[in-house]
């Protein structure tokens, strides 16, 4: 059999721009990471020609016996890693994981409570363009504007007012700790069900570097390929018996088909890896690395929503440094350095453009940087954004190309899939 080199040169060379690319650009998106070979090869694997729909022990095809070995192995390690007494492993994404979440417990037409996108919350959360926000009564709480955490006043009031089925915390780029029992308790207060979507901090849960939301939250949603450094995908996680089943039925058959059975061996794997001790030093190495980006990014004059991290990502506010999330994005991309324009609390400008960019250390931790280089590499974003500033939004190439060099040999330095 012909592997893809010969058999389809043109995706070949797409994929390898991408090998290109990830080796040798700085990758700062908050939400990715750098997979192991181990959980590739798993996701590259026969697996992915197996239907299997159904649950271990209860599918609804023959020829199931190996895929019960690796979604049990995927459940039982999840279920160890996060302490809880259920999971399901086959979201095909974090947005499906939510969805099922909404299926299983609410009725089109209900009232949800979320955090606002312009807060750091996610499309899935009731946003208006989302499903989520077009067939549910989607009311949204968001941050103070004077140190832009939680703003709870604001959420227990609109749950009195709303009485909300379901009340949702997590978020995209919400950088702070989030207090969990706090949300409890207004959910309590108002016969609310709480669900925690940690997709973002999910792998800092996991090494019992981050408050837990277990014995908090009556259901637990995360993707897979975040923080905990596994491959794209959802889970959806839970104490509660009685919701348990009806996850189950929401998953499939409500929302899905089959699952993707290579994604759940890749699932397995990846859950292998974070209960090893290594993946503790790993999340408290993505802690600091953090805490160093951000810092240096403020000593060179851009202001920190919510005046730092307790996480893996920072929102920069970049308005000190008179430049907008697009220019910036742009011009960092143009230097080897790949992150996101991202709105900050209410952000002046419009979506597409911003003042913010959202920045994040799981993917640079996973190839070896410590503070030394995450700190330099607050340097370089400083570099080309004072050449931004100075030049209008075309940016100064010279800084630019300067820049790339530096981003060029950082990369040598700390080498990823070197056997490619
Ligand atoms: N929930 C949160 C908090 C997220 O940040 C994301 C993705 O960024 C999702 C859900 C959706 O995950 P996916 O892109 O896998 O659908």
């Amino acid at each position: 059999t012909r592997g893809v080199a010969e058999a389809d040169p043109a995706v070949f060379a797409g994929m390898t721009h991408e090998l290109d690319r990830e080796q040798n650009q700085i990758e700062l998106i908050a939400s990715e990471n750098i997979v192991s070979r181990a959980v590739l090869q798993a996701q590259g694997s026969v697996f992915t020609n197996k239907y299997a729909e159904g649950y271990p022990g209860k599918r609804y095809y023959q020829g199931c016996a190996p895929s019960d070995e690796v979604e049990t192995l995927a459940i039982e390690r999840a279920k160890q890693l996060f302490g809880c007494g259920f999971a399901n492993v086959q979201p095909h994404s974090g947005a499906q994981a939510n969805g099922a979440v909404m299926l299983a417990l609410t009725k089109p037409g209900d009232t949800i409570l979320g955090m606002s996108l312009d807060a750091g919350g996610h499309l899935t959360h009731g946003a208006r363009a989302a499903l989520s926000g077009k067939w549910f009564n989607a009311v949204q709480y968001g941050v103070r504007p004077d140190d832009h955490l939680i703003d709870f006043d604001q959420v227990e009031r609109l749950a009195k007012e709303h009485k909300p089925t379901l009340i949702i915390a997590g978020g995209s780029a919400y950088p702070r700790h989030i207090d969990f029992a706090r949300f409890r308790a207004i959910a309590d207060e108002v016969g609310a069900l709480f669900m925690v979507d940690m997709a973002h901090f999910a792998g800092i849960v996991a090494a019992g570097l981050h408050p837990t939301p277990f014995g908090h939250a009556h259901i637990v949603t995360t993707t897979t390929h975040k923080t905990l450094r596994g491959p794209r995908g959802g889970m959806v996680l839970t104490d509660d018996e009685g919701i348990a089943k009806k996850i189950n039925s929401a998953v499939f058959p409500g929302l899905q088909g089959g699952p993707l059975m290579h994604v759940v061996a890749a699932k397995a794997v990846a859950f292998g890896e974070a209960l090893q001790p290594s993946f503790k030093s790993y999340i408290a190495a993505v802690l600091e690395n953090a805490k160093a980006l951000a810092s240096r990014l403020k000593e060179r004059g851009a202001d920190l929503v919510a005046g730092g991290t307790d996480t893996h990502l920072a929102l920069v506010d970049l308005r000190p440094l008179g430049v907008t999330g697009r220019d910036a994005d742009e011009a960092l991309e143009r230097a080897g350095i790949t992150c996101n324009k991202n709105g900050i609390p209410f952000d002046p400008l419009p979506p597409v453009k911003t003042s913010g960019i959202r920045v994040g250390s799981p993917a640079g931790t996973t190839r070896g940087f410590g503070v030394a280089e995450f700190r330099d590499i607050g340097d370089m974003i400083a570099d080309v954004l004072d050449g931004l500033r100075a030049k209008g939004e075309t940016g100064d190439p010279a800084v630019e190309k300067a820049v790339n060099d530096r981003v060029r040999a950082l990369c040598a330095r700390f080498p990823i899939y070197p056997e490619a």
